[in-house]
């Protein structure tokens, strides 16, 4: 029989990664260091393309829900020693890269990239093209946050190349927005959207949060009916990972004003419901997009591929991350920077580079990997096509995976026959855990220490 969404929930809210890598970044390890990067930047595939990636970690203030690598400062002078080290790491691995290799994507993330004010923008983009050669259609993408933006920090970006942005909305309530300590209008919202369409921005993103304190149905669904009413080219709904254990400041955050799982389950469903009605396509796990964007035209193709930065194009780009705590990625390593802002910096001075952990992948993490991400973004899975490419009878290879996610076919999350397996559309809501079937480290490690965020 198969159980109600609710109680599917109830059975399946267990901790479990995000898959924006694999293996996930706890299994990173700090026998990996500088010389084994430098030997991945110099075996790399020259004929990959880039995929930069800038960390700034600054934020005027702290949001409660906050989950990445910031530091909440007023004092901008924290600024200068920050990007001179960003300099320095670009100009230290653009020497061990092909220079012919060209710069498919740019990502600035943080912290907060548009913390720099205009000239900081123009001058720390100068210095990456000076470093790397961006190809003409190279996508360029910033992460926007509303408050204390000004129409000059976005013309800085437009006119040094960006032509996407994405804006931190979460949610529009004020209750919810005074709980998680992040007060921004309506009017400031529609005034940077109005900004970015003036300025010729190519794609706007949105980022909105489910499972935040003080969220309701109904308070959600006029979220919704406001942002869709703003017609982005993109959305992305994360769902809040309530992790004190891990980030201590969302101790801040009072956990009897969470939703709970039957508030959670409405609210998941409120979005796809209204999303779908407004025109958007869901990508996986947490993204939607317009019919006719290139992310739904990669999931049609399978070409669709997953990093840290989420869903992407660009699978066969290597990642060049610079700041600290950034994850950079060639096809057969990962490697992390030193978290803390006055290591990275004085690691970076003294070598240029700030290697903390990594990992190379073995045959068997890359072939896993492959079938982890085909799953969550094909939602689907040839066995015989996947057999092929690796070279292996799919069936015997993952005979202990298959087992494991029978009983999730028995509720009804996916398909499984002889030739392939699909993701139902209620097993859309538990793609972390379908991923989690076909997981080695999960099953390898005893540890009652939570590591992640739970799956819903
Ligand atoms: S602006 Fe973003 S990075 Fe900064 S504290 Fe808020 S959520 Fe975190």
């Amino acid at each position: 029989m198969t159980l109600p969404p609710l109680e599917l929930l109830r059975k399946y809210s267990v901790p479990g990664p995000r898959y924006t890598s694999y293996p996930t970044a706890p299994y990173f390890h700090t026998g990996f260091g500088e010389s084994d990067w430098h030997a991945a930047l110099a075996e790399a595939d020259p004929t990959r393309g880039l995929s930069l990636y800038a960390h700034i970690p600054f934020c005027d203030s702290l949001c409660y829900y906050c989950g990445c690598n910031m530091v909440a400062t007023r004092d901008y002078s924290k600024t200068v020693p920050y990007l001179a080290a960003l300099d320095r790491e670009m100009a230290a691995t653009a020497a061990r890269v092909d220079p012919a290799r060209r710069v498919r994507q740019l990502h600035w993330g943080g912290g907060t990239p548009t913390y720099l004010n205009p000239d900081d923008i123009r001058r720390l983009m100068a210095r990456m093209r000076q470093h790397f050669t961006l190809a003409d259609d190279a996508e360029v993408s910033c992460e926007v946050d509303p408050r204390e933006l000004t129409f000059e920090h976005l013309a800085a970006l437009r006119e040094t190349g960006f032509n996407r942005v994405s804006f931190g909305v979460q949610d529009m309530d004020p209750a919810v927005q005074e709980a998680v300590n992040r007060i921004q209008s309506e009017f400031l919202i529609r005034q940077v959207i109005d900004w970015s369409r003036e300025l010729g921005f190519s794609s706007i993103n949105l980022d909105l949060i489910v499972g935040l304190p003080k969220q309701t149905v109904t308070s959600f669904r006029r979220t919704l009916e406001r942002v869709t009413a703003w017609a982005p080219d993109r959305l992305a709904v994360f769902a809040y990972a309530h992790v004190p254990w891990m980030k201590k400041h969302q101790k801040l955050i009072n956990e009897a004003d969470l939703p709970d799982l039957a508030t959670r389950l409405e609210l998941q469903q409120a979005v796809n419901e209204m999303l779908g009605d407004a025109g958007y396509v869901n990508i996986g796990l947490d993204h939607f997009a317009r019919p006719e964007d290139e992310l739904v035209r990669a999931q049609q193709n399978k070409t669709l591929w997953r990093n840290f930065q989420g869903y992407t194009t660009h699978k066969d780009s290597d990642i060049l991350a610079f700041g600290a705590s950034s994850i950079s990625q060639t096809a057969g390593v990962y490697m992390q920077n030193e978290k803390r802002l006055k290591h990275y910096e004085a690691r970076i001075a003294d070598t240029g580079f700030a290697v903390e952990r990594g990992l190379r992948l073995t045959r068997d993490d890359q072939i896993r990997r492959d079938a982890i991400t085909r799953v969550m973004c094909d939602l689907e899975l040839d066995f015989d096509a996947f057999g092929r490419e690796w070279d292996i009878v799919f069936a015997d290879y993952f005979a202990g995976s298959l087992a494991d996610l029978r009983p999730l076919a028995e509720d009804g999350l996916l398909e499984i026959d002889a030739s392939r397996l699909r993701v139902t559309p209620t097993g859309r809501l538990f793609l972390r855990n379908i991923g989690m079937g076909f997981d080695r480290y999960l099953k390898d490690t005893a540890s009652d220490k939570p590591r992640y965020s739970r799956t819903a």
